[in-house]
């Protein structure tokens, strides 16, 4: 039958204001009419399963759907990217159609600008010779025409399938944000990827820190499969995971039992009924390969274009989780090295702010002032330590640089008490806020020993008084003092009192001792100032006191001495001793006023004892 001169006409008329589906449609609809074929179809070429093609349009309602190519005319337009025509006896067998008997065929190509093959355009006919030969050319505009549909139709699916996926990756990326575990996304992740997609079995593993496979999800997968995967080193071979960790590249082996990656493992994929894996490598910003993203089928299956973007989008989504994750982990790791080394540092450590607030303290903090975190939290500086106030501290704090300042200070408990402390202090600068950081270190006891040992350098332990060196300094100091204008020096020695030591004890001795200093401090007025000058030698000064006033006291003394005798182990012992009286005379210095005292005090002695004596200057 001649092609009626119109069809290029007619083609052009029927199919002017279609686009897309609707296009092919009428692409479809008008070529049967004008053409006379009795079937007309475009397909585009199935991954699922391998080599075959699904029926798009056709011009009728019973179309041929999906069909294996192998040994059909379509076949050789597809894989020769040729337009092929026949007249008579077509190979051609559609499971839907068994008893047609094809004699004439044609067939286009449909490419893309790249030479990638979207499908093809075919036309049948029972009749040998039924076709006209001026088709292939008159029908060559329409067939760019009809690949340029071809290829929006494929752009509008896979669009729309990446905005669905695109909703679903902020859904999961919201969840890890909101602090769901990766683990249990992941889960989800999967499970939803194979709800949309029937036939994938999904898993997702990870490259541990030695090379190796871990399978992180896989709820499809037999668990033996996932277990003989566990631990599997990566490698330029090893099936499609391994390898691809390992290339750091897609690997697809559409059929694992062709795949020379599967060779070792052919039997495996075998007994499991594993036919494909397609597996995209997880890599972060900085290139880290995290692991894979995988796709198995039960039956050997190439991707579509739309299956490869669901994987590549899904495989960059876990990255993004799986780089934030580990980041994630070291920063909580670290946070409980940080948290260790606070809480368990023996120090009292604390971060105040430029207001005094308490922002964070040490649990050793909280245990020497005896609050709880909570309460402490509630506090300022100014709450914590003594002996300073608000203002005081404010400037303090105001004037604390970058490098560490170490000083004593006191802090006041919970409770009231003070603690002597030592402080290390030092502005930082925390989240752009400029703060405090403070250590104290509880010094109580060193404080305590230091109190002590300067006591014991001062005092005399046996009596309390002041001792000798401590004595004759004070008395350098008042002589050299401008106010200093009178003086009496009073030298004190108990009278026999080797006989107290003989009957009664060295120990009654020393009782006998800290008895007579507590008579003589306790006659002493605020002025006065009483020290044990060695053996039971005593010497009081009396600064600014009177020749009558010095008297009045002596003579008070030895009354007090005499008439309250020691009560000592069930003895009395009464004691008496004698005085010596010397008056600050201008010329005088410390020796001079000494020498007089003890020559008086020899006097007395030599006087009979129990009195004073007061030299003229
Ligand atoms: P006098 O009236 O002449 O002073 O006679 P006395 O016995 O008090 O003689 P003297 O002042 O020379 O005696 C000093 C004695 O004081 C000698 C020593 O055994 C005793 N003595 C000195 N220091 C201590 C002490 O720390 N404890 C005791 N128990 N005895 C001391
Ligand atoms: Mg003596
Ligand atoms: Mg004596």
């Amino acid at each position: 039958m001649p092609t009626p001169p119109s069809i290029r006409h007619a083609l052009l008329e029927d199919t002017a204001a279609a686009l897309g589906k609707d296009y092919l449609q009428q692409l479809v609809n008008s070529l049967a009419l004008h053409s006379g074929a009795q079937l007309v179809f475009i397909s585009r070429p199935l991954p699922l399963p391998l080599r075959h093609v699904e029926v798009m349009v056709a011009n009728r309602s019973q179309h041929p759907g999906r069909y294996p190519l192998a040994g059909t005319p379509c076949e050789q337009v597809i894989h020769q990217q040729q337009a092929t025509m026949c007249h008579r006896g077509v190979n051609q067998d559609f499971s839907a159609e068994q008893d047609t008997a094809w004699q004439s065929y044609a067939g286009w190509p449909l490419v893309d600008k790249h030479g990638h093959c979207l499908g093809h355009l075919a036309l049948f006919d029972e009749r040998a010779h039924a076709l006209p030969d001026t088709l292939l050319q008159d029908i060559a505009p329409f067939v760019t025409r009809a690949a340029a549909e071809l290829k929006r139709l494929e752009h509008e699916r896979i669009s729309s399938a990446r905005a669905s996926w695109d909703a679903l990756h902020s859904h999961f990326l919201r969840q890890y944000i909101q602090g769901q575990p990766l683990p249990a996304l992941l889960g989800d992740m999967v499970e939803h990827i194979e709800q949309a997609l029937p036939g994938w079995l999904c898993t997702i593993l990870q490259v541990d820190a030695t090379q190796r496979l871990r399978p992180l999800v896989g709820p499809s997968l037999p668990p033996a499969y996932t277990a003989l995967i566990d631990g599997l080193a990566i490698g330029p071979m090893v099936g499609s995971c391994g390898a691809a960790a390992w290339h750091r590249k897609r690997l697809v082996a559409e059929d694992l039992q062709q795949h020379p990656n599967w060779a070792p493992y052919r039997e495996v994929a075998r007994q499991f009924a594993l036919g494909s894996c397609w597996s995209e490598p997880i890599i972060d910003s900085k290139g880290k390969v995290h692991g894979t993203f995988a796709v198995y089928h039960h039956t050997p299956s190439a991707p579509t274009l739309e299956a490869i973007t669901v994987i590549e989008d899904t495989a960059r989504l876990l990255a993004v989780l799986m780089e934030n994750d580990a980041n994630r982990q070291a920063l909580d790791s670290r946070t409980q090295w940080y948290q260790a080394i606070l809480q368990n540092a023996a120090d009292a450590l604390s971060i105040i702010d430029m207001d005094g607030r308490v922002l964070e303290a040490s649990d050793s903090l909280c245990k020497l002032l005896g609050y709880s975190q909570a309460e402490i939290r509630q506090l300022h500086l100014w709450d914590m330590v003594s002996h300073r106030s608000e203002a005081e501290l404010r400037q303090q704090l105001a004037h604390t640089g970058d490098t560490p300042e170490t000083f004593d200070s006191q802090n006041r408990t919970k409770d009231g008490q003070i603690i002597d402390v030592e402080v290390s202090v030092r502005r930082l600068v925390l989240d752009g806020q400029p703060v405090i950081w403070g250590s104290a270190r509880d010094i109580s006891l060193r404080k305590q020993q230091e109190r002590l040992l300067r006591e014991q350098a001062t005092i005399d332990s046996l009596t309390g008084l002041y001792n000798r060196p401590t004595l004759l300094a004070h008395l350098e100091a008042l002589l050299a003092s401008p106010a200093h204008t009178t003086l009496a020096l009073l030298m004190l020695d108990l009278d026999h009192f080797k006989q107290v030591n003989d009957h009664y004890g060295h120990a009654c001795g020393d009782a006998t001792l800290a008895h007579i200093a507590n008579q003589m401090r306790q006659l002493l007025g605020p002025e006065g100032c009483a020290g044990r000058l060695g053996g039971e030698e005593f010497c009081v000064l009396l600064p600014g006191s009177t020749a009558a006033a010095a008297t009045r006291y002596s003579q008070q003394l030895l009354a007090t001495i005499a008439g309250q005798p020691l009560h000592f182990a069930g003895h009395t012992i009464h004691l008496t001793a004698s005085l010596g009286l010397s008056l600050y005379q201008p010329g005088d210095d410390s020796r001079s006023l000494l020498a007089r005292a003890d020559m008086a005090l020899y006097q007395a002695k030599h006087q009979g004892r129990n009195r004073m004596v007061m030299l003229p200057p």
